[in-house]
């Protein structure tokens, strides 16, 4: 049994730059003592951000409350159509702002929300599409876009995935009306926690502003009923020198993610993510997917877990059928997004993920696969 006395592997393990860099970075924190309310480094951050994403930015303390505060800016009411493939955040953040989430299928090769069945889903009392682009993956924005042109509905993108994703030559929080990012820790690139909203409508940034610290427009004036969301100094400092690596961080999970296709490509009953042709992915997770179904996925996590490699069924179960949502929604709308919940397991991928582990978690997977 050697091999369950090898060092365990995570899922995930965030990215740092060299302390010496970061603490330059937060130094004048200390001549200042101005430590949140959107100082120098927020404004810095912002600024650099923008130019990265190819939109206005707004910065948040996480991608939850920029989600659930985009929601707000736009004051949406009834219903939105989602997908209920995704973390619990999106179908939450729908809940928590009095809107009901209406689900609709993926498409079972990508796990995308599937554009033909969205219209099916439009009454009267549609406000919003809040799709989500799984694994770092783009949907397929314009279909979705001219859908929601159609019907005057906002597209609101959660792009907690897809930071530095693009789409020919237009970055992804280009897209919608608008799209959230995510710097959790897990995230592709991290503030620790910490997300963002990008978009073009200047109204919106306005109420973002608002909304993210308690409505306030001056030492005696509220005008809105906010809440508090703003992103600290340390967050963006962290950014900021996270930001100078990201591009590099990026190149490293793509010639990962092709030593785990080289493995695996051609495993019998394993299938893996299509290349999007015309997308720049961002490489953020790698998953499997066990067409043979659950069981045999299982098998492979069990195994995986008893060598101390850690993976994680993302996305099992649905949201649509998570516990607090009880007798609440049809997991019968969604048999796409119901099967790739069955099949899926991601595997380790952090940029100084060693070839050899990779190498080690894929002979695992492949003998699992091979004598069951
Ligand atoms: C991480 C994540 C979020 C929430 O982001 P936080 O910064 O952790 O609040 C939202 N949606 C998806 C799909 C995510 O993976």
């Amino acid at each position: 049994m050697h091999d369950t006395k090898q060092q365990p592997i995570e899922l995930t393990r965030p990215s740092l730059p060299d302390m010496t860099e970061y603490i330059e970075e937060i130094k004048d924190l200390w001549e200042s003592r101005f430590l949140t309310n959107m100082g120098v480094k927020h404004r810095q951050f912002a600024t650099a951000l923008s130019e990265k994403l190819g939109a206005r930015v707004a910065l948040f303390t996480n991608g939850h409350l920029a989600l659930e505060a985009v929601l707000a800016a736009f004051d949406l009411r009834g219903e939105v159509i989602t997908t209920p493939f995704t973390f619990a955040s999106t179908t939450h953040a729908i809940v928590r702002s009095g809107l009901e989430p209406v689900f609709c299928d993926v498409d079972p090769a990508t796990g995308l929300l599937d554009p033909a069945r969205i219209e099916a889903l439009i009454t009267n009392r549609t406000s919003a599409i809040l799709p989500v682009h799984v694994y770092g993956q783009a949907c397929d924005t314009d279909a979705i876009d001219s859908i929601a042109r159609r019907y005057g509905l906002k597209v609101i993108y959660d792009a907690a995935h897809a930071f530095g994703v693009s789409v020919g030559d237009r970055p992804i929080g280009s897209f919608g009306d608008a799209s959230v990012f995510s710097f959790h820790a897990t995230k592709v690139f991290q503030t620790a926690e910490g997300g963002a909203v990008t978009g073009r409508d200047p109204i919106l940034f306005d109420r973002l502003d608002l909304l993210k610290n308690f409505g306030i427009t001056g030492p005696e004036s509220v005008v809105c009923c906010g809440g508090n969301a703003k992103m600290n100094e340390f967050q963006a400092a962290l950014g900021l020198c996270n930001l100078r690596h990201i591009n590099d961080e990026i190149r490293l999970r793509e010639l990962l993610v092709s030593r785990y296709h080289t493995w695996l490509f051609a495993v019998p009953g394993i299938r893996l993510l299509p290349i999007q042709p015309d997308v720049r992915s961002n490489y953020a997770y790698f998953p499997v997917f066990f067409h043979a179904g659950h069981e045999a996925r299982d098998a492979v996590y069990l195994e995986l877990r008893r060598q101390g490699i850690n993976c994680r069924k993302y996305f099992y179960p649905l949201t649509s059928s998570f516990a607090c949502y009880a007798g609440r929604f049809d997991l019968i709308q969604t048999p796409a997004a119901q099967a790739l919940a069955g099949q899926v397991l991601c595997l380790p991928l952090y940029p100084d993920l060693p070839n050899a582990d990779i190498d080690r978690i894929c002979a695992v997977v492949r003998e699992v696969r091979l004598t069951r």
